[in-house]
């Protein structure tokens, strides 16, 4: 992806998957920023957006350490340990890495013996929690920024983040580089004909009596298709083995939680008929073996 012109407050980028494609215009609430969909793969995307400095302000703010924090990281336990178990039956030890690590949950998920912890987190502070009480290293900053070696890791995980990163494109770019040939990439994101729907309209009035939780000026980047996303990693040479329904986050509200499971149980169901049905999914998780050379 191309960053094909900058301000000191905008960015304007091209499609993350297909480069200069035409667009139509998804979303404008009045800001000089907005969500276009690409025409040709269907991926929703900001441009004009946010500059770095606006975004990185609200990502550090949201995922720094705290009450909300610890919260958040509870009401996905049972997520992470069904996404463990799925991907340790294709890897059973060795290094990972879990680039958006929060406060490290994912790490409990992968003890010693039999495998060693590395994580990449954008708030300092949430990076100094999860390499404490996991025994592990991260690293505070980018992917990009932390310039790993080449096939140094045989595992890399990325949760629920590939959202707000700068450039999926780099950045899967960059998990290939530095996982080794056969070695296994996990991603795990929103469906997003089902964000979309829970974002905007009616449904997100009846849940939060407000008619938008969407703003174009926000850290919410990307919203890819599952055609989109395999391209994406496809063309990074990551070679998709598997595709699974995740649940969502838990709540206090049992009701919520029980409509939530039936939904999830349904769309995994038909999504097993056909892969479409993984953009009606809260959250589902792809899971990619590194081709031998790329
Ligand atoms: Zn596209």
């Amino acid at each position: 992806m191309v960053t094909i012109s900058q301000s000191p407050d905008l960015e304007s980028v091209n499609c993350p998957v297909c480069g200069p494609e035409p667009y139509t215009v998804w979303m404008k609430d009045g800001k000089p920023t907005r969500y276009v969909r690409c025409r040709l793969c269907g991926t929703i995307y900001a441009s004009p957006r946010a500059s770095w400095a606006s975004r990185y302000a609200w990502l550090d703010q949201t995922f720094s350490f705290g009450e909300n924090a610890l919260e958040n990281a509870n009401a996905r336990q049972s997520a992470l340990a069904r996404e463990a178990t799925l991907i340790q039956h294709h890897i059973s030890g060795g290094r990972m890495l879990d680039i958006g690590c929060d406060l490290g949950d994912m790490f409990h998920w992968f003890p010693d013996p039999g495998w060693t912890r590395h994580g990449v987190e954008i708030s300092p502070s949430a990076a100094k929690y999860a390499a404490q009480t996991h025994s592990a290293q991260v690293y505070s900053g980018t992917i990009r920024e932390a310039g790993f070696p080449d096939t140094l890791f045989d595992l890399v995980t990325m949760l629920d983040m590939l959202y707000y990163v700068d450039d999926p494109s780099m950045t899967i770019k960059e998990v290939a580089r530095i996982l080794k040939p056969g070695g296994i990439c996990a991603v795990e994101i929103s469906g997003q004909s089902y964000q979309l729907m829970r974002s905007r309209g009616l449904l997100c009035w009846l849940i939060e009596q407000r008619w938008t939780r969407l703003h174009t000026d926000s850290s919410y980047l990307f919203w890819f298709t599952p055609t989109s996303l395999q391209r994406l990693l496809e063309d990074s040479g990551l070679r998709i083995i598997e595709e699974h329904v995740i649940d969502s986050p838990t709540s206090s509200v049992p009701w919520r939680d029980q409509l939530a499971g039936s939904y999830s149980a349904l769309i995994r169901r038909t999504s097993r008929l056909s892969r479409y049905w993984l953009t009606w999914t809260p959250k589902y998780m792809l899971l990619a073996e590194r081709v031998e050379k790329i």
